[in-house]
């Protein structure tokens, strides 16, 4: 057999040196890269059903001609053409610009082809494409044309004769990835007929086999790559054991001031036992904003420090870390230990003492931002590192903690809930812990979508329950990243309601201010001493006040789905009846959908399905940090249901040595070893 991965493209005769390069622009270098070239969308000259067509959607029709075309003149050049169209018994109009040159051809009995958008209320099709000849209808029609991304120096017609002589050459050589019995179970294509029909497909039917049968041979790769990854990292046992008396971490959860959720203790049993093991821990706690991941955090830390070992608690903010310090000094030091901070905002003495204390284990917990990582921080014994608000850091910042000490254990935290497809596809690698439960007695927050116009009033509101003891925090969006503008708007925000609201007193906080500035300006909040913090999104990770009941988030359109949900999250911590507000006239149709959903759901896991509907996996975690792969057929929003079977199958090949008769299966594992081997070397 031929290694197509091998198989420059300029083995096939009509690839010159120019046109290699062309190809190499596409990235395509090699036989199985060309083949793989799947197109974008496809041409396609199929008469629609015109009863089933939704609003503005393309369309392609056939009708004949029952009256003469009527033309208007908008000066010289400019004309539109008008002719009415009986489609199967409907009476529509064709609308044609500037294209009188037709009107000769669009006699009245005329049968004619038509494809354009189609206008649902008017009835009517604004022609891009209109086909007269009879002989040209028939070759056209039932046509599927793949369309392929394609760049300056190539012609669409070119390329698709390309790959169709790379099929006549090779198409005999594409070797078979899935085990028979998969393939037979779900009624796939063989590999080689799937990657055809998905350039050249017949027909709907076989674009549908092919796309099932690639998507599912995509994503099971990938699950058998991550799990492959996941169990080589099982046999290594390099991590501490921890060991400590269950007894004595139950001491501990009874002195705190409410019992655990049901999900709490189930989540805490579960990193218990990972410590306990001598496996490296790598588990994700997700739980909704406000569900009690930082006690969760605090109870495995204990019990880390009763083995023996420092631990580590690495935040986005340094808001966030001086609240996380105070919050395990008051459940931790009446068990001895002594948590402290490390933050940007120490001088350099400080700094320099605090990392001794570390250094001579003297410091039984760090709290700190990536100042954690960025500094020269020398543990004494580190054995656990927790990762609050994992999604605000990088893959790299992540690792960098990780790889500290001696294969600490790992845990990190999320309160930006994935919806399960996602969560295994981007944490295939981690164990998921969910905290799916808030703590009882918890009342809904009263959300409220309102227009600009109605500001006034809601700082009246503002107004009336501060009177009540209440406290309110007013969010200012970002600009376009732009600090000076974002500083600007809450800075105007600021001032008004500082006249507005007198006496009563209003706080300013924003990512410029200086570490001790912000601190003060926090401080004050939390000591009721400011009653209405106007901010950027600074406050919108972690930051807990019970007492804040009312939340104002102003041009909330700007703000994404979790964003909103994780701003909401700020009110509603205990202290009573919250609110929030969404102040906002958006001006698109997702950004309405956006505040619909806001007032609909207070639930973080339906926010998130609905956000990833809406902007697709890609944007909804920002590619980047995700280390979401992108999958040329696979689409996670549509292709749930296949990547959970898909999960499936490769649990059953990678653990349970399924298919091992199977020449395709065994092939697929020494790949899965190569290419392991290939990345430890890598790393
Ligand atoms: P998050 O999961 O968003 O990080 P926190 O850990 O900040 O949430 O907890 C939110 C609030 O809920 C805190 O004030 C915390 O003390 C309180 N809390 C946590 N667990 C419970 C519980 N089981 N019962 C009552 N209140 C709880
Ligand atoms: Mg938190």
């Amino acid at each position: 057999m031929i290694d197509l991965a091998n198989q420059k493209v300029d083995t096939l005769p009509s690839v010159g040196e120019k046109s290699k390069q062309d190809l190499a622009e596409l990235g395509i270098e090699t036989i199985d890269d060309l083949l793989s070239y799947f197109p974008y969308r496809y041409e396609d000259f199929h008469i629609s059903e015109l009863t089933q067509a939704k609003h503005e959607e393309k369309v392609t029709i056939r009708g004949r001609v029952v009256a003469q075309p009527s033309v208007r003149w908008f000066g010289k050049n400019k004309s539109r053409m008008l002719v009415k169209l009986d489609v199967e018994g409907m009476i529509i109009h064709v609308i044609w610009y500037n294209q009188t040159y037709l009107k000769p051809k669009l006699l009245n009995g005329k049968v004619i082809v038509v494809s354009g958008k189609w206008d649902l209320y008017r009835r009517q099709v604004v022609a891009e494409r209109t086909v007269i000849n009879e002989e040209e209808q028939k070759r056209l029609l039932g046509r599927f044309d793949p369309v392929y991304s394609i760049t300056n120096g190539i012609k669409m017609g070119w390329l698709r004769k390309l790959i169709y002589q790379a099929f006549a050459a090779f198409g005999s050589e594409i070797p078979e990835i899935l085990p028979k019995e998969l393939r037979n179970r779900y009624k796939l294509l063989p590999r080689a007929k799937a990657m055809y029909y998905l350039h050249f497909p017949k027909n709907r039917q076989e674009y549908a086999l092919a796309r099932r049968t690639m998507a599912y041979e995509e994503l099971f790769l990938y699950e058998c790559k991550l799990l492959w990854r996941k169990r080589t990292q099982t046999l290594q046992t390099t991590g501490i054991a921890h060991s400590f008396a269950e007894e004595q971490v139950d001491q501990l959860i009874e002195s705190l001031a409410f019992p655990l959720t049901g999900a709490q203790q189930r989540v805490v049993r579960e990193i218990l036992a990972d410590l306990k093991k001598e496996k490296q821990m790598n588990r994700l706690v997700q739980g909704d904003v406000g569900s009690g991941k930082t006690v969760v955090a605090a109870i495995a830390l204990y019990a880390n420090y009763l083995s023996g070992y420092q631990g580590a608690l690495m935040v986005p903010t340094e808001i966030l870390a001086e609240q996380h310090t105070d919050t395990l000094q008051k459940i931790l030091s009446p068990f001895g230990m002594r948590v402290v901070t490390l933050t940007g905002k120490l001088t350099a003495k400080e700094r320099r003492e605090r990392r001794a204390e570390i250094e001579m284990g003297l410091a039984d917990i760090v709290v700190g931002t990536h100042a954690l990582i960025q500094e020269a921080v020398v543990y004494k014994k580190l054995g656990l590192v927790i990762i609050d608000e994992q999604h605000r850091f990088g893959v790299k910042q992540r690792a960098a903690l990780r790889h500290k000490g001696e294969s600490p254990d790992v845990l990190f935290m999320t309160a930006t809930p994935i919806p399960r497809t996602l969560a295994i596809t981007v944490f295939g690698e981690m164990d998921v812990s969910t905290i799916d439960e808030m703590p009882a007695g918890r009342q809904p927050i009263d959300t409220y979508w309102v227009k600009k116009e109605m500001w006034p009033r809601v700082i009246r509101f503002i107004e009336k329950e501060v009177t009540k003891q209440r406290q309110a925090y007013v969010i200012c969006p970002l600009i376009e990243e732009s600090e000076k503008l974002d500083l600007q708007n809450a800075q105007e925000v600021f001032e008004q309601l500082t006249i507005e609201l007198a006496p009563i007193r209003v706080g300013l906080l924003h990512g410029r201010m200086t570490p001790a500035e912000k601190d003060a300006v926090m401080t004050a909040f939390a000591n009721n001493e400011v009653q209405v913090l106007i901010s950027t999104t600074v406050v919108e990770v972690g930051v807990n006040v019970p007492n804040a009941t009312v939340i104002v988030i102003y041009d909330a359109d700007r703000f994404g789905l979790a964003q909103l949900h994780q701003l909401r999250g700020r009110v509603g911590r205990g202290g009573g009846k919250a609110t929030c507000i969404l102040v906002a006239n958006p001006k698109s149709e997702t950004s309405v959908e956006r505040m619909r959903i806001m007032t609909e759901t207070m639930d973080g896991f339906v926010i998130a399905q609905r956000d990833l509907e809406l902007r697709g996996p890609g944007d909804f975690l920002g590619v980047k940090q995700s280390g979401l792969p992108d999958f040329k057929v696979a689409d996670l929003k549509e292709d749930g249901r296949i990547l959970e079977v898909a999960r499936q199958d490769a649990i059953r090949l990678i653990y349970h040595g399924a298919f091992a008769t199977d020449p395709a299966a065994q092939r697929l594992l020494t790949w899965l070893q190569q290419e392991q081997m290939e990345t430890d070397r890598l790393d």
